[in-house]
């Protein structure tokens, strides 16, 4: 076995170089303190913005400064304390970060509701104005706020009810974090291991179906046993988002939470409607998995596996590296040349250290410096496609930090997976050209994406109508519990994998454990940016230089522009059913291919 990497051992080279944010621990300190000050001082400014257009600019553009110094104060802290997160000084050092963070919120909480009280036509004139071009989105997205805000004692009350409201989402991460026991279940070697939420994913990926089902089984009924409380939880945080939702004049809880993004809820319902439209092949790809799986009937349990082949990419990171260069050539030389500057100039820290933070992320919120990466880097097609996936969004960060001011350069959640996941589509397209001929390897990587699909545009979906459908019950009335839950969850179920499974009982409490339910109206957000980074990623594939012009402009983009309108720059129009419809066309044809390769002898 590998001797265990530790900081002290791992060659340099591999990791970030994060002297490019701060020269020294030293460094930190002093910007952390000078930051503190500056809060201090920016909250003197309470007040001064009634007095006219000088003082808003001071304002506006010192609170943009605070915003950015924070950024670079918290990433460093971060990034120190994921290098190994058991050293004591890095662990202070991110929770003084952290605690810095709601000081300056409270420094500067006068902003907005002094903004937003100044006199009617003031924010349109500001927008304008060539002064204010930095904050121009900051500017927009306040006065879009402005009819959902209510008077300042009105806006006290909805803040000290914000703590209350959030009460169901702490009692059920404690719930399931601290309280839940799954109890024991078999592993993959006989033995009887414990079973954790954490863990399940991995048993349903087991050969042996005893396994599977066991896991599946005892996960979905230790939830259930906890079901009558989760619900009421549930209950209370629909409930919540209602009320907030009623208390700001919105129509419904759904258009709330969508109104920040500027997204409609036509977006939403269209995304459903063409969903599904796809379950049919959705049902084909899942009835071909059965048969290659040799199972007469598909549970729910079964869906996870695997079709092993005994195919595996086995790059170390030199190669992994340059294969992800040539995966992105079709986005141009100059792409390919800025991303290769990544390993040289030390933006990722690659391999896996004693303590080091698990999973992977890209970092580009400090403006003037390059984005960072952290993998965890594996010798396996999944490290490979991570790689790709977290320069997808380093090169984003890069292109958008270059372009636009600091106060607009950072880009929303809505876009945020669309150049990752373009990324990972491409290197897939790259491979498949680059096996053709070997059918092990081919079965891998179209059943790699085909799951993406599945997990990412299906699974999501469904999610999306499982909130919907329980805000619109809080809405009218209609009491959410235990039974009308899992029943409507059940049915929802029965729609996406009826055609193919058999959809067990036990599937019902499945919704208790997705912890993103407590984020509402958030899912669909991944099912939207992957369909917008399939049709770009054909688009880019097809060699036409507008489609690749239209998108390399949308890396620049940044958070200037509401995030449907960036799309369209980029050439997807999210606001019609199109993308999704030929997401789920190239779906299709991969099933076409699947279903060919696996019927080769
Ligand atoms: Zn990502």
């Amino acid at each position: 076995m590998e001797q265990e990497l530790t900081r002290a051992t791992v060659d340099p080279h591999y990791t970030w170089d994060v002297t490019r944010i701060y020269a020294s621990d030293e460094a930190w300190e002093q910007a952390y303190a000078a930051l503190r000050e500056d809060g201090k001082a920016f909250a003197a400014l309470a007040g001064t913005l009634s007095s006219g257009r000088e003082a808003i600019l001071t304002a506006i553009s010192r609170y943009a400064k605070l915003e950015a110094a924070m950024s670079r104060v918290y990433c460093y802290a971060m990034m120190k304390q994921n290098e190994d997160t058991t050293v004591g000084k890095y662990q202070g050092m991110l929770a003084q970060a952290a605690s810095l963070a709601s000081e300056l919120g409270a420094d500067g909480a006068f902003l907005m509701p002094e903004l937003l009280a100044l006199p009617d036509g003031t924010l349109e004139a500001l927008i304008d104005d060539p002064d204010f071009a930095e904050y121009d989105a900051m500017l927009r997205s306040a006065l879009r706020m402005k009819p959902h805000t209510l008077t300042a004692r009105e806006e006290q009350l909805l803040a000290m009810a914000g703590d209350v409201c959030g009460a169901p989402e702490n009692a059920y991460d404690l719930l399931t974090d601290a309280d839940m026991d799954l109890g024991m279940t078999r592993g993959d070697d006989g033995k009887k291991t414990k079973l954790t939420d954490a863990r399940l994913l991995s048993f349903l990926n087991s050969h042996d179906r005893a396994v599977r089902k066991a896991a599946y089984v005892n996960t979905m009924n230790g939830y259930g046993k906890l079901g009558n409380a989760i619900s009421a939880l549930y209950a209370g945080q629909v409930k919540a988002d209602v009320f907030m939702a009623k208390a700001r004049g919105y129509e419904s809880a759904r258009q709330a939470a969508l109104y920040p993004d500027e997204v409609g809820e036509d977006v939403y319902d269209s995304l459903i409607e063409a969903v599904h439209g796809g379950i049919g092949t959705l049902s084909e790809y899942l009835r071909i998995k059965k048969e290659q799986l040799g199972l007469s009937v598909m549970h729910m349990y079964d869906m996870y596996v695997d079709i092993d082949t005994g195919f595996d990419i086995r790059m170390d990171i030199g190669e992994a590296f340059d294969t992800f260069l040539k995966a992105v050539a079709p986005l141009g030389e100059d792409y390919v040349k800025d991303a290769s500057r990544a390993l040289p100039e030390r933006w990722i820290d690659v391999y896996e250290t004693k303590n080091k933070r698990g999973g992977a992320y890209s970092c580009g919120s400090v403006h003037d410096t390059t984005p960072y990466v952290l993998l965890n880097h594996k010798k396996t097609y999944d490290g490979l496609s991570t790689l790709c996936h977290e320069m997808g969004h380093a090169m984003h960060s890069f292109y958008s930090n270059k372009t636009q001011p600091e106060a607009k350069a950072e880009y929303t959640i809505f876009v945020a997976e669309v150049a990752s996941t373009c990324n990972e589509i491409l290197l897939s397209e790259y491979l498949m050209k680059q096996y053709e001929g070997n059918r092990e390897a081919q079965i891998m990587l179209v059943g790699n994406l085909l799951e993406h699909f599945r997990t990412t545009v299906f699974r999501q979906t469904m999610f999306a109508e499982f909130e919907h459908k329980a805000h619109r019950m809080a809405e009218a009335d209609k009491p959410l519990t235990k039974d009308s839950l899992c029943e409507m969850y059940y049915d929802l179920n029965k729609l996406y994998y009826g055609g193919a499974c058999k959809v067990d009982k036990e599937v019902a409490n499945e919704w208790m454990r997705i912890p993103h339910f407590y984020s509402s109206f958030y899912v669909y957000k991944y099912a939207t940016g992957f369909c917008a980074a399939v049709a770009l990623a054909r688009g880019i594939l097809s060699g036409d230089p507008e489609k690749l012009a239209a998108y390399r402009k949308f890396l620049t983009l940044g958070g200037s522009m509401p995030p449907i309108e960036e799309l369209k720059v980029a050439g997807v129009d999210m606001s019609t059913p199109q993308p999704v419809c030929e997401a789920l066309d190239y779906f299709a044809e991969l099933v076409g291919v699947y279903s060919g390769l696996l019927a080769e002898e």
